[in-house]
């Protein structure tokens, strides 16, 4: 697998647990994998589909209390559910800018179908990981926290809050 960035070598750094919340509220953890790209210097967390950065549930569970207003499975309080709505109203219009300019410099890296509006008013499950991959993979995810940490590496300041 090729640096997303420069397409350079990408060896491993090191792994980190993360914890993640599935649909019934039961506690998973996975071991997350960093690595280091050895020709621009990046630090590209491996992010499994089943994660969106910063978020502790499961993209499942996110897509689907996004996708249906009334009701849902997922466990979690109303007050995270309404987080979570009101996240995707500020983040899919910047998501959906993402994915345009990824796929005019990229066309073969994000797939026609990934725009989270679009794909929010009923296309098949899986679409809020799959527009969260290209948008992280070129380093432009943000998040209305803003709190971003960053790691020396060689002496320069790399992003480092994907997790
Ligand atoms: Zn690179």
């Amino acid at each position: 697998m090729p640096c997303p960035c420069c397409q350079g070598v990408l060896e491993l750094f090191d792994r980190r647990r993360r914890s993640q919340i599935l649909e019934s509220g039961e506690k998973q953890w996975l071991l997350i994998r960093r690595l280091h790209c050895v020709d621009c210097n990046k630090i590209h967390h491996e992010l499994p589909d089943v994660l969106v950065p910063y978020k502790r549930h499961e993209a499942s569970s996110i897509e689907q209390v996004t996708k249906n207003r009334e009701s849902s499975s997922v466990s979690a309080d109303e007050s995270t559910l309404n987080r979570w709505r009101s996240w995707f109203a500020w983040w899919a219009p910047y998501a959906c800018g993402c994915l345009e300019a990824l796929r005019q410099r990229f066309p073969l890296c994000v797939e026609a179908s990934s725009c989270p509006a679009q794909s929010a008013l009923g296309s098949a499950g899986g679409w809020l990981a799959r527009a969260v991959r290209p948008i992280v993979n070129a380093h432009l995810y943000i998040t209305t926290r803003s709190a971003w940490m960053s790691t020396k590496i060689g002496g320069r300041f790399m992003p480092d809050s994907l997790l």
